[in-house]
């Protein structure tokens, strides 16, 4: 039946549709939890500040939020300069 078989090819072209969407989703998500993780700060166990991965003082610390670190009452650092929106206050003050 030729009618049988273009359901059947168009059924199956449906799926394949669903499952290029369906990566394109999964990808748009690890986008997401990516920028996510940009978020992610480093603190040490007696500073007062949170660092970048790459600062020297976060080499004996360990990766936390940033929303914990501002929990814990710490502050950006000013050797490596955390990227936050938040700390943008520190940008008004003139020097
Ligand atoms: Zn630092």
């Amino acid at each position: 039946m030729l009618v049988q078989s273009v359901a059947f090819s168009l059924r199956r072209r449906r799926e394949e549709v669903k499952k290029i969407l369906h990566t394109l989703l999964f990808t748009a998500f690890f986008l997401l939890a990516a920028q996510l993780q940009a978020q992610t700060v480093f603190i040490t166990k007696t500073g007062s500040k949170y660092h970048k991965e790459s600062c020297r003082y976060a080499k004996t610390g360990w990766a936390s939020d940033l929303a914990v670190a501002k929990k814990r009452g710490l502050t950006a650092c000013l050797v490596c300069k955390p990227s936050s929106k938040e700390t943008g206050k520190a940008e008004l003050i003139p020097l």
